[in-house]
């Protein structure tokens, strides 16, 4: 969403909440109708309410299964149109549940919902959001109930906004309504299935316990390098228009996780979580004529591919040069098809697949100001055993590539040595 895109902008009265609810949450009508409730309790305490949902449950799964049934690779629009009904179940179902408690609801899904994206069906970019229909409802003293996950086309054409893209919705109509702008009112709750972010996946890391506050920027890599509990999305739109989000239980009360502009506190530690990062594969390109322009033949045509390339290691030898990188394990068939015709024409160069590798990776702002993040991870490493095959870092994060099956262990590992475990909040 581009600044200054946003229609009907304007400073709402009522300290307003954004309430996302995700698909778990609305899994079945009485937890749907627990959501609504809680919709409810809001509204009655004074807040001017607007409630994003997911689809209920597994539902995007089960159309994709149902459009698969009747067509092994469906049009992207038409596979827009259905999984957008998800979305619009939900809508409808939540607005019928608060009206049954006593408050007015207005549904806004499609085209009435006001958000115009770009046309890449399944993995839209929103580019404008037109909120006066939600002003409208607020103005009539009605809870909105916003349909996630999907947008229309300038023509009028369904889009979704790829998958767990509802947080995102959330964000984006968030930022349009104002909340954490000029104004600083409001906020943005994420309502989910689990207790807040934690410092790794509590599924994977059993001491791993809910992080209180962590800035957004450390959010973004922890979303990006797989933590589900938000969309890396809705977390990059909340750091460029400064929406602080909570994110917490729906289904019961809990400090949950502030995501939040760093503070300077947020220094004192060096890291705040780490995550595994599975299913990795590598490709390495060897004996590669080195001249002016290789690597970028050789990377244009990955990118054309559409595959996001994850750290790319070079040596050379005389005028060969010897290229490796890491993509995800899925697309490596891609990967080696768009490579091949390039080396042919460079006139030379060898392709080695590997699979079967994960990537470690510690996450935190206080990095920046901190020595020695690198090395105490790799130590930790290596007292386990655990090889490294490749290492990358960002301002904000170390990564380590290791074998697959010692992934869970080297999560663990970490995730001890940089003093993370705790006492479950
Ligand atoms: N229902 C969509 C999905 O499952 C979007 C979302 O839940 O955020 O990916
Ligand atoms: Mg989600």
């Amino acid at each position: 969403m581009a600044a200054g895109s946003v229609e009907g902008r304007e400073t709402v009265t009522g300290p307003l909440l954004v309430q996302k609810y995700g698909g778990t949450s609305v899994g079945d009508t009485t937890r749907l109708a627990r959501c609504a409730a809680r919709a409810v309790d809001a509204h009655r305490r004074g807040h001017e309410v607007v409630v994003v949902v997911s689809a209920m449950g597994r539902r995007t799964d089960e159309l994709l299964g149902l459009a698969r049934d009747v067509n092994q690779d469906p049009p992207r629009d038409h596979l827009d149109l259905l999984l957008a009904t998800g979305e619009q179940a939900s809508a409808a179902l939540m607005a019928m549940a608060i009206e049954a408690m006593g408050v007015a609801a207005v549904p806004l899904a499609g085209p009435r919902l006001g958000i115009i994206t770009e046309g890449v069906h399944g993995n839209a970019r929103i580019r404008s959001i037109d909120v006066n229909r939600v002003h409208e409802g607020l103005r009539r003293g009605a809870i909105v109930v916003c349909a996630g996950f999907q947008g229309v086309t300038a023509e009028g054409a369904v889009t979704t906004l790829g998958r767990g893209g509802s947080d995102t919705t959330a964000v984006a109509i968030a930022a349009a309504l104002g909340v954490g702008g000029a104004a600083g009112s409001g906020a943005c709750e994420i309502l989910t299935d689990v207790d807040g972010v934690f410092t790794a996946d509590p599924r994977l890391v059993p001491s791993a316990r809910r992080i209180e506050r962590i800035a957004c920027e450390a959010m973004i890599e922890l979303a990006s390098l797989g933590a589900g509990v938000l969309h890396p999305r809705a977390a990059m739109c909340a750091q460029l228009y400064g929406v602080p989000l909570h994110v917490r239980h729906s289904q019961h009360e809990g400090p949950g996780t502030l995501v939040v502009r760093e503070e300077p506190a947020m220094e004192h530690e060096a890291v705040i979580g780490c995550a595994l990062t599975r299913d990795l594969g590598r490709l390495g390109v060897r004996g590669m004529p080195n001249r002016p322009g290789a690597q970028a033949r050789l990377f244009e045509a990955i990118a054309a591919a559409g595959v996001l390339v994850d750290d790319i290691i070079q040596n050379e030898s005389g005028v060969l040069a010897d290229v490796a990188f890491t993509v995800d394990g899925a697309s490596l068939d891609r990967v080696e098809a768009a490579v091949r015709p390039i080396l042919s024409d460079l006139g030379g160069g060898v392709v080695e697949r590997e699979t079967d590798l994960a990537k470690v990776s510690v996450v935190g702002t206080g990095m920046r100001s901190h020595t020695g993040v690198a090395s105490r991870m790799f130590a930790a490493l290596g007292e386990a055993g655990i090889v490294i095959r490749n290492i990358t870092t960002s301002e904000i994060k170390i990564s380590c590539l290791v074998p697959a099956d010692r992934g869970e262990e080297a999560l663990n590992v970490v995730h001890e040595a940089f003093g993370l475990s705790g006492s479950r909040a």
